[in-house]
């Protein structure tokens, strides 16, 4: 099985206030996204999963830590794509992505007319072709019949 489209996902567990004080405290207050201080009270932060559960990120305290809101939001619209992508390569390669049961028909564009092919040697009859050289085979080819 290839690394691509074994994507488990989490489940996240409920915490609470202090065990966000512990993970801001773990990190020192620094965001895990942009790597700069979070200003509190003024900045706004999350506790962020830092590789989503989406993409098998573990719901456990190592994968967590502050963020700023708008990083997190950003993340998160890049990480949605992330998963979104994984999901499909996994469904894809476990056969669960349905094909189309029958193709799109359609009339499809008109066919050019037929044209004649134009004459060559090859496509001349052979016995004219003989005639022309030989005088004796007109009388050959009947004295056979
Ligand atoms: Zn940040």
């Amino acid at each position: 099985m290839s690394n691509r489209a074994d994507v488990p996902t989490t489940r996240r567990k409920a915490r609470g206030k202090q065990w966000r004080t512990r993970r801001f405290e773990a990190h020192k207050g620094v965001c895990v996204i942009c790597k700069h201080a979070i200003d509190v009270p003024k900045d706004r932060w999350i506790a962020e999963h830092i590789i989503p559960l989406g993409l098998g990120g573990k719901d456990e305290d190592e994968n967590i830590g502050p963020a700023h809101e708008t990083c997190a939001a950003a993340k998160t619209k890049l990480d949605i794509a992330a998963i979104t992508k994984a999901k499909n390569v996994k469904a894809k390669y476990i056969g669960a992505k349905q094909a189309r049961a029958r193709p799109i028909s359609s009339p499809g564009f008109p066919k050019p007319p037929k044209t004649p092919k134009p004459v060559t040697k090859a496509s001349l009859p052979f016995k004219a072709f003989y005639e022309s050289r030989s005088p004796n085979y007109e009388q050959s080819a009947e004295g056979s019949e």
